[in-house]
């Protein structure tokens, strides 16, 4: 039995009651799953213990928006999941990408980023961090020699996903993070759409990773959420006057730099996601949704490997159809990244991909002909998101890329045609018959 804590509470009046029986802070319950902790704050047992706290001289809970119990359950199994040293849990993708690439190039550094990364992520580089002196170079993640001639004095990171959408292109992680370490910066790697189980970036040089939970993580399209994990491998302390947010005296640490404070029993990178961007600016993750995205992440294995199988099949099924053109899966043979994808995805590519129809020559017959396939989809589902349980299309010319212009559409390999699936756990014999009427109606 855990200890029996006095729970009457110090007055006996009915107000006082209705708020305070039942109920010591740090009761423990012995429960067998994370409890949602859902208490904006804690209460210190001391005024000296909440001093130590404030002064991040001891570890401990102070105020949800920097740290909550349940969404540290959530950080830890993430960060064990990429094997990484330790993690942030945030509110979204959105804003882990926003956060981890703040703590390192949020004092006016530059980023060179893949020029294929999720449309989210564009905008906040060439939109939003201009505003704030951030500016960011996108490049072809295809083209090594690209990401070199990209590097400044002021480059503070390279940042990619290891696959990419809708076309999903497979990232050479380890050739991209060579040329990240010849410019003494850390690669970042927005790893949403593979996740841990189809690949750890850390075993490829990554140094820091980055997910929307919302997606496969989750796996059930009911919760926002994000993660920055350090993979514990980029030494800031090589060149430390690169790295001042780190290694200079900071004074939220009194008397010393984060690097002192947290090097040795932590992550001064991650110290710094939290106690200066999560806490300044304010995207947390509610202790209720890192519930649900920890009971998602159980069955993180078992989904991925449906996921994939099912997606294979289908892009195998496709690609026999008269109505289609083209499709874009790695697992295909002929296809660009089915080298890369057998290096870096052994147990399986991701179900987000795309194909495209056959043309009718302009784009308005074109979105004429997607609207009406679409329209006949049974078992897939008209939604923008991905890595739902439930099989998604959506339509990217129109909907998450449709503030594209032509030739950036052209760059990214995406045409009035193209449609992307994000294939889920039904049954694939189902999905496939779907498509199938969809596509032979046409
Ligand atoms: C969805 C997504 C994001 C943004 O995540 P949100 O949770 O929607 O904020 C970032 N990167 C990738 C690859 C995504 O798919």
């Amino acid at each position: 039995m855990p200890d029996s804590p006095d729970c009457r509470p110090a007055a006996s009046s009915f107000a006082t009651t209705q708020v305070q029986a039942g109920y010591t802070a740090g009761a423990v319950s012995h429960t067998a799953i994370p409890p949602i902790y859902q208490s904006n704050a804690f209460e210190f047992t001391s005024l000296t213990q909440a001093r130590e706290l404030f002064a991040l001289q001891r570890e401990g809970d102070i105020y949800s928006r920097a740290a909550n119990p349940t969404v540290a359950v959530f950080e830890q199994r993430v960060a064990a999941l990429e094997g990484g040293i330790a993690a942030a849990g945030v509110a979204s993708g959105q804003a882990a990408v926003a956060l981890a690439l703040l703590a390192l190039a949020g004092r006016g550094g530059h980023i060179v980023a893949a020029a294929q990364l999720y449309g989210g992520t564009v905008d906040l580089l060439t939109d939003t961090f201009p505003d704030w002196g951030i500016e960011t170079t996108l490049v072809d993640q295809d083209d090594p020699q690209a990401w070199r001639d990209a590097v400044r004095p002021s480059t503070r990171a390279f940042f990619a996903e290891s696959i990419a959408n809708p076309i999903a292109q497979v990232l050479d992680v380890r050739t991209v993070a060579d040329l990240a370490h010849a410019a003494g910066v850390p690669l970042v790697i927005d790893n949403t759409v593979a996740t841990p189980y189809l690949q750890r970036p850390g075993e490829h040089g990554a140094d820091i990773t980055v997910h929307s939970a919302t997606k496969f993580l989750g796996g059930h399209g009911t919760s926002l959420g994000g993660a920055v994990v350090d993979l514990g491998t980029f030494d800031f302390t090589a060149e430390p006057e690169k790295w001042p947010q780190l290694t200079q005296s900071y004074a939220r640490v009194p008397g010393k730099s984060l690097v002192e404070r947290f090097g040795e029993s932590g992550s001064p990178y991650i110290s710094l996601v939290k106690t200066k961007y999560s806490h300044d600016l304010g995207p947390s993750l509610s202790a209720f949704n890192a519930f649900q995205l920890l009971q998602g992440m159980e069955s993180l294995d078992l989904r991925m490997s449906r996921h994939s199988a099912s997606a294979q099949r289908v892009a195998e099924h496709l690609a026999t159809l008269p109505a289609v053109a083209a499709v874009h899966h790695p697992g295909l043979d002929g296809n660009r990244w089915n080298a890369l994808s057998a290096a870096y995805l052994p147990r399986g590519n991701a179900s987000v991909f795309s194909f495209d129809l056959v043309s009718r020559g302009d784009a308005e017959a074109d979105f004429a002909a997607v609207e009406a396939f679409i329209a006949r989809l049974r078992v897939l589902r008209l939604v923008a998101n991905i890595g739902d349980a439930r099989s998604l299309v959506a339509h990217p010319a129109s909907m998450t890329h449709s503030h594209m212009t032509p030739q950036q559409l052209a760059d990214a390999g995406i045409s009035w045609t193209t449609v992307r699936l994000s294939i889920g756990l039904e049954d694939a014999d189902d999905l496939v018959a779907d498509l199938d009427q969809a596509l032979t109606a046409a």
